[in-house]
């Protein structure tokens, strides 16, 4: 069934467009909204010649671009306050760019050892096959990606990254991102899902999409009976707000997971779209009743233009307060946030640990209630050698994969002799290293 909107919609774009040709994704992406003119036409809104110029210069910078449903789903009475139309429509906002705002603050572009390819962290790569997206999202923190460089990679081109994968063994997990990589067709995504699935060590593959927002109609059955066979494939999608989740994008989400694909979603914290508590707990209630469980919360990334969009940190501790211990832990997303510069994502989370002695740790709930833990009369530290042959534990894995230790793990770790982590250009250290 259509809404009486979605109705209205459709024969404004097509006289006698029925319901198949609106469930049908390549006449939603072929009649996409892109311009102001087609914007006012389709939902009846007017702008001001003002307005129009100022989104007009916006538009010159980043593109517009929104798929006939999601557009049907903007509440136009009320458009300046909708969630739908803020994520999705330009604004003069985005023309503001502060001195911390970077169009790569998370150095993507730097940690790329191939085309697409960005290599962060030690066992997975974040792997851009395509640049295109069905419906631009106004908060998109690459943004510097879309628009002007418009395109879907050649299979050269991906090529190199799969070869970059193959060659590096240490790598298990793949995650195919964008761009949308569901603006492929079934048939260029399988050849990619085939090259990277051969691959001896590759474990999982991953998907990011935000299809079964804006265009949950691209989920179709025969992508998912495509999909499946080259388990284990998990998806994470980008739902924001509650009202995104409606009958069409129940069903995608319903094929999905009825597929075995694992279902997670990464929100983003959006000023005004949905920073505040009760819409969070909405929204991840939804989720969780159609299967998806909330992975991440973003705190909104430094990227140019999205000052408008940014909250206090604070804010999304707030958030968390009120769902950790309020709702079933599967329901918490892990609050992030991506460190400025590329360091990663940084998990935040309101204190619980409230003090610590010798052998106790106070602690308060989310009730406000402390509580004392005591631990352990004697636990004598086991010195680890690493030499799991020797060690009373069962843990002689067979496929146990031994790597460097990284990081604070390091200084945690008998066997490795690091007992501090200094930043590069220490000018300490730097003059001592000058005195010898
Ligand atoms: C987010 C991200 C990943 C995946 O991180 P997970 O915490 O495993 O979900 C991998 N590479 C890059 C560059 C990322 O930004």
């Amino acid at each position: 069934m259509l809404t009486v909107q979605q109705k209205n919609i459709a024969e404004k774009i097509e006289n006698n467009a029925n319901r198949r040709l609106w469930r049908d994704w390549k006449w939603q992406l072929k009649h996409s909204i892109q311009d102001i003119q087609t914007f006012e036409r389709l939902t009846g809104i007017q702008f001001t010649e003002m307005e129009r110029l100022e989104i007009q210069e916006t538009l010159a910078r980043f593109p517009l671009s929104i798929t006939p449903y999601y557009l049907s789903l903007i509440e136009t009475g009320d458009y300046k306050n909708d969630p739908i139309f803020k994520q999705s429509f330009p604004s003069v906002n985005e023309l503001t760019i502060q001195k911390c705002e970077t169009a790569d603050p998370l150095h993507e572009d730097h940690d790329s050892p191939a085309p697409g390819i960005t290599h962060r962290y030690p066992d997975r790569v974040l792997f851009h096959i395509s640049n295109v997206c069905s419906m631009y999202c106004r908060h998109c923190t690459r943004k510097r990606k879309v628009g002007d460089k418009d395109f879907i990679p050649d299979r050269e081109t991906l090529m190199q990254g799969v070869e970059y994968i193959r060659n590096t063994p240490q790598i298990r997990d793949v995650l195919l991102s964008g761009g949308d990589p569901l603006m492929l067709s079934d048939d260029y995504l399988e050849w990619i899902l085939k090259e990277i699935s051969c691959i001896a060590h590759v474990e999982v593959i991953r998907i990011g999409s935000r299809m079964p927002v804006v265009l949950p109609y691209r989920i179709t059955d025969k992508l998912v009976e495509m999909l499946k066979k080259y388990h284990p494939v998990w998806l994470n999608t980008h739902f924001n707000h509650p009202r995104e989740l409606t009958d069409s994008s129940r069903e995608a989400l319903k094929k999905l997971a009825d597929a075995g694909i694992p279902l997670g979603n990464q929100s983003v914290l959006l000023r005004d779209v949905n920073d505040c508590p009760r819409i969070m707990r909405s929204l991840v209630h939804k989720l969780v009743a159609n299967r998806v469980r909330p992975y991440y919360l973003y705190q909104c990334d430094l990227s140019e233009g999205l000052s408008h969009f940014r909250t206090p940190v604070g804010k999304g501790v707030e958030i968390l307060e009120s769902l950790i211990g309020h709702t079933s832990g599967f329901s918490v997303p892990t609050y992030v946030i991506d460190a400025p510069g590329g360091g990663g994502k940084i998990p935040i989370m309101p204190n619980y640990l409230i003090s610590w002695s010798a052998n106790k740790v106070v602690l308060r709930n989310y009730e406000g209630v402390i509580s004392v833990y005591h631990e352990p009369e004697a636990y004598p530290a086991t010195y680890c050698d690493r030499q799991c042959d020797g060690c009373h534990l069962q843990l002689k894995l067979d496929d146990a994969i031994e790597t460097q230790a990284i990081g604070i793990e390091q200084l945690l770790a008998d066997w490795d002799e690091v007992s501090s982590l200094i930043p590069a250009d220490n000018a300490r250290l730097e003059r001592r290293e000058e005195e010898e």
